[in-house]
């Protein structure tokens, strides 16, 4: 079976990856992916939220890097992408981005709990033990659902993030999972088995075989995504994600074109 499609993958515009999308190109030929898509961090309304996104005015240098890729590299089929940060209260900011170019999709992201606080940084990794653990999960998992249910996103992404640096809530999450779930099917949105996780502190794909377990249980479709920040993480650890997927039951990943969603076996 060839290996499902890589939709997660950025740029350097966003500050904090290295390589361009050629360089990313040629290595997903190297390790035998077909398809390939680019996803970088969105701008913001604002270009000083925050220091790890492309700005504003260079939204359309990233489209031609994209195409670029797609010239030069015929031979595989390249996605034009955004993961997108999901805050409540940004929908009309998303739907600006999603009118300004024609995109195959949108990996809709959380990272932020708060309107300062992404819990994936490096930098506020001190916030964390100021704050009830299961506080920020229920948070997160609530603008996860949120955010399946404005149907701004055919993906959302790293669907457990705040495991990371391994703050987990002792008390049972299992409610969280399923409300998001829920709305993920019920608005077709997918979550993408992102292997990040593992070269991370919590040395796990995102999200947790339990996650997924239940997604599958309620029929919720799935993506892959390296999350690669150089060209020697694309592709990376596909078999484990591939493995993972296929133990829970899923034999289907989704392909994304022109923002349709098409089924396929991996
Ligand atoms: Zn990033
Ligand atoms: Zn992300």
């Amino acid at each position: 079976m060839p290996l499902p499609p890589d939709y997660h993958m950025h740029t350097p515009l966003c500050r904090h990856a290295s390589g361009e999308p050629v360089d990313y190109a040629r290595r997903a030929l190297e390790v035998s992916l077909s398809e390939i898509g680019f996803s970088d961090h969105s701008p913001m309304r604002q270009d000083d939220f925050d220091d790890w996104r492309m700005r504003n005015d260079q939204l359309d240098e990233y489209v031609e890097k994209v195409r670029k890729a797609q010239r030069d590299f015929p031979q595989l089929t390249i996605r034009l992408a955004l993961e997108v940060d999901y805050l409540p209260g940004h929908e009309d900011w998303i739907r600006d981005l999603a009118a300004r170019h024609p995109w195959d999709y949108f990996i809709g992201s959380v990272h932020y709990v708060t309107d300062s606080w992404a819990v994936d940084s490096p930098a506020k990794l001190k916030e964390w033990a100021t704050r009830d653990v299961f506080g920020v999960w229920s948070v997160y998992f609530e603008r996860l659902t949120k955010a399946a249910e404005t149907g701004l996103f055919e993906v959302i992404g790293h669907a457990d993030l705040p495991k990371k640096f391994r703050y987990r809530p002792t008390r049972d999450c299992t409610p969280l999972y399923e409300t998001f779930l829920t709305a993920a099917k019920k608005n077709n949105c997918a979550i993408e088995l992102n292997t990040a996780g593992l070269r991370k502190d919590c040395k796990e794909i995102y999200p947790s075989r339990e996650i997924l377990q239940i997604a599958f249980q309620k029929g919720v479709p799935i993506t892959f995504g390296s999350d690669a920040h150089a060209p020697e993480e694309v592709g990376m650890n596909f078999a484990d994600a591939v493995q993972l997927a296929q133990a829970v039951g899923y034999k289907e990943c989704w392909r994304l074109v022109g923002r349709r969603r098409e089924v396929t076996k991996f």
